[in-house]
């Protein structure tokens, strides 16, 4: 796989951060591969929202445009309500961010599409990694037997569980279960239309729901769990069970939901790594920083990601420098905000009756304003200009 130029690129892991890496690689004039392990795209019944650092991101990719015709704008972001419906927090038209959801599929797509054919090549598991004079090369798994490529970079963006992450710091802590459990659904097109993004905040539960194109309506529950592998039968049973009572279109959202689409994960996350990059090889995205859902980053910080790797490795540049810059630019970010979302639900999602009441009590006397506030430090962020622009058709 190395080009006659000797800018050749591997990227494991065909997720947003994989295809992002590979779009903006492409856009700073590097050959890249993608081996993604998947036969067929993921994760078909969930959506997310981005946030405008995202966006920010998305453009300095080329792709902010894509972004935004597959999205649709959303209220959750700064709309909490109580189980009874009553407002914690409104959101305040001309003062609030509007955020940018869709589903996933629909962006998967969207950032296939932006790569050439044959980029992509699916039912390729990546196994095993090494580094020597000549680049780095990865063993992969297909199902016509085990594969070696060998490229100048390699870019681990196999998600939480990444093999490139144990190859190359085969010490790191395995990762760590955050006592949450979360069920995801997307109600049937037109089932349960208009409904604005909103949060509702309940006692060890948070629910949240935000449109997606299509007239669906993308919707979570995140509750506490003590230990992890619980599994039931009949997930939206469950999910009704737990909600019982709470506001419409709870309710709604629920019946027009197929029973069989519903996803249910337990959430863990990262602790720190000594680094992202070990001389050719960098992680990026939850293989690097995986966090919880509950600053709703981790997806946008997978971008961000992306457009720093990209202009990094941009011109005339000597890789492991390059490389050690995006270690010393996205550690620290990405960091924080990983921290962030691992502190967030000791509150958010507290079970304590008293930490509950005065949490909910203090966020509807402080209006949406300290949250505002907040938020718009976490979506401060500068991106990078990738050169060699018009590679990116
Ligand atoms: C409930 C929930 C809600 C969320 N909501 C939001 C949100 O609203 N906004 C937001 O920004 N983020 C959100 N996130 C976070 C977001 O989903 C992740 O941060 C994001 O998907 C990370 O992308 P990634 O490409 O790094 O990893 P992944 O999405 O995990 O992709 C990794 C890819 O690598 C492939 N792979 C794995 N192992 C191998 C291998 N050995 N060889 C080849 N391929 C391999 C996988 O099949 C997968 O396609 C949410 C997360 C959860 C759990």
């Amino acid at each position: 796989m190395t080009t006659p130029q000797g800018r050749s690129a591997i990227v494991a892991g065909g997720g947003i951060g994989g295809l992002a890496a590979a779009i903006g690689l492409r856009r700073a004039g590097w050959t890249v591969t993608v081996l993604e392990r998947q036969a067929v795209s993921r994760e078909a019944g969930a959506g997310w929202s981005f946030a405008p650092n995202a966006l920010r991101a998305a453009d300095a990719l080329g792709v902010g445009d894509d972004l935004r015709a597959i999205s649709v704008p959303t209220r959750a972001g700064a709309t909490l309500r109580t189980p009874h419906g009553r407002y914690l927090m409104r959101f305040r038209e001309g003062r609030d961010t509007t955020l940018l959801a869709n589903h996933r599929a629909d962006l998967h797509r969207a950032l296939l599409a932006r790569l050439p054919g044959g980029w992509v090549r699916t039912g390729a598991e990546v196994t095993g990694v090494e580094q020597s004079a000549a680049g780095v090369t990865v063993a992969y798994r297909t199902p016509g037997g085990t594969r070696q490529a060998t490229a100048d970079v390699l870019v681990g963006a196999d998600g939480i569980h990444s093999v490139v992450r144990r190859s190359v710091w085969p010490h790191s802590p395995a990762p760590v279960f955050q006592r949450i459990l979360c069920w995801r659904g997307v109600t049937e097109p037109g089932s349960v239309w208009p409904v604005e993004g909103f949060q509702t905040w309940g006692r060890g539960a948070r629910f949240g729901a935000h449109p997606v194109a299509g007239r669906r309506v993308f919707w979570f529950l995140t509750v506490r769990r003590p230990e992890p592998g619980l599994r039931y039968d009949d997930d939206v049973a469950e999910v009704r069970r737990r909600v019982g009572g709470w506001h419409q279109p709870i309710p709604a959202l629920l019946a027009g939901t197929r029973p069989e689409s519903v996803l249910c994960h337990d959430i863990f996350d990262l602790e720190p790594l000594p680094a992202y990059v070990e001389g050719r090889v960098a992680v990026l995205g939850d293989a690097a920083h995986a966090m919880t859902p509950f600053l709703a980053q981790g997806a946008c910080q997978a971008l961000e990601d992306a457009a720093v790797l990209a202009a990094e490795l941009a011109g005339d540049i000597d890789v492991p420098t390059a490389l050690a810059r995006f270690d010393r630019s996205r550690r620290p970010r990405s960091q924080r905000v990983r921290q962030l979302a691992r502190q967030d639900p000791a509150v958010s999602l507290s079970t304590s009756p008293v930490v509950y009441g005065l949490a909910a009590g203090l966020t509807r006397l402080a209006g949406g304003g300290v949250a505002a506030r907040k938020a718009a430090r976490l979506w401060t962020w500068t991106p990078p200009v990738i050169g060699q622009g018009d590679r990116c058709q």
